[in-house]
C-alpha cells in the first residue's frame, strides 16, 4: 500500500509522491521552537510528530533531509530580553540548550539542520529585496517593510491556501506589526520591523535602516536556503496554519523562485492540539507542563514519548498523568515480553515476522494511523506471551519476533534501555553476589542483595542466570 498523508493544502488524504522520483532527497521542514521559554508538552507533541514522520519515511526507504529552525528572534523574545535585561544570545542560548536536551530525552532523531534565524539575516534581507523588486512589498511611513496582500492577490496568487479567509472585512493597506494575529485581523504583515526603543540592543543593519525581521520571513528564508525553493513536506502545529504558514507561502511563492508549476511546499501536515487533563493547557489551571515538570514527577522520556504517540496526529489528544501511568504499564508489558524472547532466542534473527510488519506498515501508510499500529503490536505481545507460556515458540520464531520489534521500534523509538545501561557498580555487586552464592556464603549474598535493593535494583533469578532489574 502506498503512503498517504492528509494534506492541508488540498484538504484531502493524498498519496505521498516525492518531488525527486528517486525518493533519496525528501525535504522535510518542521517549524522549531521559539527559544524564549522551556517547550511545553503541547509543543512536544508537534516535535515528536515531526520525528515520527521522519522516522517513518526512513523506514519506507526514503532519504530524508530534516530541517528544524530555531526562532531566536521574534516579538516574544524581544519582550523577555527587555524584561530580563539579558543579552539576546545569552537569553536564547539557555532555552536552546534545554530544547536540545529535551529532544534527546524524548529520543527524537536530531534534525540534519537546525538553523538559527539570527544567523540568516542576510538571506532574509535578500528575500525581502526580491519581494520589493516584484512590487509585493512596500516601505511604510515608519520605515518598516510590509507584505502587500492586495498586490499579491492582484498578481494572480491565492492568499488563503491553508485556511479560508474573509476578504470582505479586510481594509486595503491596513497593517499588522505583531508576529501573531488572528484571521479577523487580516492585514499586510511585517517583513522587516524598523528599530524601536523597546528593541534595546537587538537590531541589524539593512538597506532600509536598522531593525529586525518579522517571524514569518525567517522560516521562508531558512527553509528555501536549505531545502530549495520547492520541497516536499512542511509540518507544524495547527495553530501555525494562520498566519505563520499562510504568510510563509505568500512570501516564498511571491518571490517566484520555484520552477514553473511548482509550489513552495507539496504537502502541508498539521498536528492537532493537546488537551491536558481534559482542558486547554494554562498556567492558571495548573495543567501546564513542560517536559521537565513531568520528569520531576518521576516519569521518563520513554513513557512521555509513548503517550504522545498513542493518538493520530490530526486528532485532539487528552494527555493525562493517569495516561502516563498506563504508558508505564504498557511499556513494562512490552519489555517483559522482549526479555523472555531474548532468553529464548539468544540473539536477534535474520527472519522477520511478516504479518506483524505488514499490519504495522499498512496502519502507518494510512496517514500515520498509530492507534492501529499499536493495536497490532499489542496483539502480537499477547500472542507471543501465550506461545511462550505453553512452550509452543521455538528459538527461531523468538529471534524473528525480536528482529521485527527492532524494525518497528526504529519508527516508534520507545525501545527498552538495553542491559548495558546497568551501571558498572551494580553489575559488580551482582557478580559479587553470584560469587558469594557459589561459595555458599548466603549471608554475604543476602547482604549484597539488600544493598542492591537499597540502590533501587532487584535481582531476578532466571534459568540463564541472575540479572538485575530497576525497582
Ligand atoms: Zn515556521
Amino acid at each position: 500500500m502506498a503512503l498517504k498523508f492528509f494534506n492541508t493544502l488540498s484538504r484531502a488524504v493524498q498519496e505521498f509522491v516525492p518531488l525527486d522520483p528517486t525518493g533519496n532527497n525528501v525535504g522535510l521542514y518542521c517549524c522549531g521552537p521559539t527559544v524564549y521559554d522551556f517547550a511545553h508538552i503541547g509543543n512536544w507533541r508537534t516535535f515528536v510528530f515531526g520525528d515520527l514522520v521522519r522516522r517513518y519515511l526512513e523506514f519506507k526507504g526514503y532519504g530524508v533531509r530534516h530541517v528544524m529552525n530555531i526562532t531566536d528572534i521574534d516579538d516574544k523574545i524581544i519582550k523577555r530580553v527587555h524584561e530580563t535585561n539579558t543579552p539576546l544570545r545569552e537569553f536564547t542560548g539557555k532555552f536552546e540548550a534545554a530544547f536540545f536536551d529535551d529532544l534527546k530525552t524524548l529520543n527524537c532523531r536530531p534534525p540534519h539542520h537546525t538553523p538559527r534565524a539570527t544567523e540568516h539575516i542576510l538571506e532574509i534581507i535578500l528575500l525581502i529585496e526580491k519581494l520589493l523588486a516584484r512590487g509585493l512589498a512596500y516601505k511604510a511611513s515608519d520605515g518598516s517593510i510590509y507584505f502587500s496582500i492586495e498586490k499579491y492577490r492582484g498578481s494572480g496568487s491565492q492568499y488563503g491556501q491553508l485556511v479560508n479567509l474573509n476578504f470582505e472585512e479586510m481594509r486595503v493597506g491596513e497593517r499588522v506589526r505583531s508576529d501573531e494575529y488572528a484571521k479577523e485581523a487580516l492585514a499586510d504583515f511585517a517583513l522587516w520591523k524598523t528599530r524601536v526603543p523597546e528593541d534595546g540592543g537587538v537590531f541589524w543593519p539593512s538597506p532600509w535602516g536598522e531593525g529586525r525581521p518579522g517571524w514569518h520571513i525567517e522560516c521562508s528564508a531558512m527553509s528555501m536556503k536549505l531545502l530549495g525553493p520547492s520541497f516536499d513536506l512542511h509540518l507544524g502545529g495547527e495553530d501555525l496554519m494562520f498566519p505563520h504558514h499562510e504568510d510563509e507561502i505568500a512570501q516564498s511563492e511571491g518571490a517566484a523562485l520555484q520552477a514553473p508549476g511548482q509550489k513552495f511546499v507539496k504537502y502541508w501536515l498539521h498536528g492537532a492540539h493537546l488537551l491536558v487533563e481534559g482542558k486547554k493547557m494554562s498556567k492558571s489551571l495548573g495543567n501546564f507542563f513542560t517536559l521537565r515538570d513531568l520528569l520531576g514527577k518521576g516519569f521518563n522520556g520513554r513513557e512521555i514519548r509513548f503517550l504522545l504517540l498513542q493518538a493520530r496526529y490530526r486528532e485532539t489528544f487528552n494527555f493525562t498523568l493517569e495516561g502516563l501511568q498506563s504508558a508505564r504499564v504498557s511499556l513494562m508489558r512490552i519489555d517483559e515480553c522482549l526479555t523472555k524472547l531474548r532468553e529464548l532466542a539468544g540473539s536477534i534473527g535474520a527472519q522477520q515476522d511478516a504479518p506483524l510488519l505488514s499490519e504495522f506498515s499498512t496502519a502507518l501508510d494510512d496517514d500515520l494511523n498509530v492507534s492501529r499500529a499499536w493495536g497490532a503490536i499489542f496483539d502480537w505481545v499477547r500472542d507471543t506471551n501465550r506461545r511462550l507460556a505453553d512452550n509452543s515458540m521455538d528459538a527461531a520464531s523468538a529471534a524473528a519476533g525480536l528482529a521485527t520489534w527492532e524494525k518497528l521500534d526504529a519508527v516508534f523509538g520507545v525501545g527498552a534501555p538495553s542491559e548495558v545501561e546497568v551501571p558498572i557498580e551494580i553489575n559488580a555487586l551482582l557478580e559479587a553476589r553470584q560469587a558469594a552464592r557459589k561459595a555458599k556464603d548466603f549471608k554475604k549474598a543476602d547482604a549484597i542483595r539488600d544493598e542492591l535493593k537499597a540502590k533501587g535494583w532487584i535481582i531476578e533469578d532466571t534459568p540463564k542466570g541472575a540479572r538485575v532489574k530497576k525497582t
